[in-house]
């Protein structure tokens, strides 16, 4: 494995405003003991130097103040500035010293970086991320963001992984195929676990997804097939049979074996009669095999209007939902912990609408399952040869077969292009 590190705020703490001057190379007096490690950090390139065939740090800062870091802390080589998350320098970079990506295929890669802009430059490479928490790991500089919301933004970043840990770091080298998401890879163990909030019923509301649905480029494990297989009209038996047999793998292994909870029955979102394929989720539910009772336990009004997914704003969604859906009022549902499955995550809006459906009828924990969340886009590189614009083309894949293509993206998709189409590679 090669291992491409990011510096500033995952190896070093230097996020106050007072290491500014440094960081752009305008001081170049400064002595390197002013620079504080995050705890942890070199203990963990020690491990890392044992165990991966190279390692980089890679940072959009002044190669005056990277150079010294790097080498005289770390002893590793560098690239600075950058520009992240624009591809071309590192892809440059890498291509001049390792070959990329003639002789390496990008799975060997990994990018481990604590900002977007580092899951966006891995992402633009095709390259595997992990996405570093370290809030609660005690770095001294480092603002408490409220850990539930902010959790679930960067998660939709769309890292490969994402760790709260040096120490979840190297559980990935030591076996990252399982360390992947659930419906991303056959031995897929993790949840991408959105939001857990304490409830107003004295118990807990967790948010969990089961696997990416990206927009743009991402890493050979996105699951935006699989999604689209899930919602296709042409759904076969064979396809639900392995998607049901995957997710009750997760719940028998990792859920229902959990011991904090023992959940008492498991619901999903409603289908429309007009859903396509019909009962899109009921089928799905009762395909589970699992040791939990089963109850369609959501409908929709017979007048409802109009779609979800025509409502952009989460607070639409949260409307829209508490308008148009109905609980079963003959459940009981008073204490019981309950288990809801969806096929889509976006703005959480339909999660927690649920979830306060079923607190409100007296649940006390809600486990809320999606099969795929939806990941952000990545800007490219690319410019338009038809227009000339550049940052309107973006990478979109075809209802058709999933396959990926480049799309001056058009006003009527939102973009600012031309609709030029064309071929990737
Ligand atoms: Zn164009």
């Amino acid at each position: 494995m090669h291992l491409l590190l990011d510096l500033d705020g995952t190896l070093v703490d230097t996020n106050s405003c007072k290491f500014h001057d440094i960081k752009h190379g305008r001081d170049r007096q400064f002595s390197l003991a002013d620079i504080p490690s995050i705890p942890g950090a070199e203990e963990f390139v020690e491990t890392l130097r044992e165990r991966c065939d190279s390692i980089l740090i890679v940072s959009d800062s002044h190669g005056a103040y990277v150079g010294r870091v790097a080498e005289e802390r770390f002893g590793l080589p560098w690239l600075a500035l950058a520009d992240k998350p624009n591809i071309a320098n590192l892809r440059s970079f890498l291509a001049e010293r390792m070959g990329f990506p003639l002789q390496h295929v990008p799975e060997e890669f990994l990018f481990v970086g604590d900002t977007k802009l580092d899951v966006q430059l891995a992402r633009g490479l095709w390259i595997p991320s992990v996405m570093l928490d370290l809030w609660h790991y005690g770095a001294p500089n480092r603002d408490q963001p409220d850990p539930s919301s902010d959790r679930a933004k960067r998660i939709q970043e769309g890292a490969t992984y994402y760790c709260r840990s040096f120490d979840e770091v190297l559980g990935i080298l030591d076996n990252p195929a399982e360390k992947r998401y659930v419906l991303e890879d056959p031995k897929g163990r993790s949840s991408a676990r959105l939001r857990t909030d304490e409830n107003w019923r004295d118990g807990v509301t967790v948010i969990r997804a089961l696997a990416r649905e990206q927009q743009g480029p991402c890493d050979a494990y996105g699951a935006r097939m699989r999604s689209r297989q899930f919602q296709s009209e042409d759904r076969t038996d064979d396809f639900l049979r392995r998607i049901s047999r995957d997710v009750s793998l997760y719940l028998r292994e990792e859920v229902l074996t959990e011991g904090k909870f023992s959940w008492d029955l498991a619901t999903c979102v409603a289908d429309k009669t007009t859903t396509k394929p019909p009962r899109k989720m009921a089928n799905f539910l009762q395909a589970l095999d699992v040791d939990v009772p089963k109850a369609e336990l959501f409908s929709w009004l017979p007048d409802v209007q109009g779609s979800i997914r025509h409502q952009p704003k989460r607070d639409d969604r949260t409307k829209f939902v508490r308008q148009f859906v109905r609980l079963d009022p003959a459940a009981n549902l008073h204490g019981k912990s309950v288990i809801v499955f969806d096929d889509q995550y976006t703005t959480g809006a339909t999660a927690v609408a649920h979830a306060d459906m079923l607190l409100e009828a007296g649940a006390r924990n809600v486990l809320f399952v999606a099969l795929f969340f939806l990941v952000n886009d990545v800007p490219i590189e690319r410019s338009c040869p038809r227009c000339g614009k550049a940052g309107t083309v973006r990478i979109r894949y075809r209802k058709k077969d999933g396959g990926a293509f480049y799309s001056c993206v058009p006003p009527e998709y939102r973009g600012k292009g031309c609709g030029w189409v064309g071929n990737i590679g």
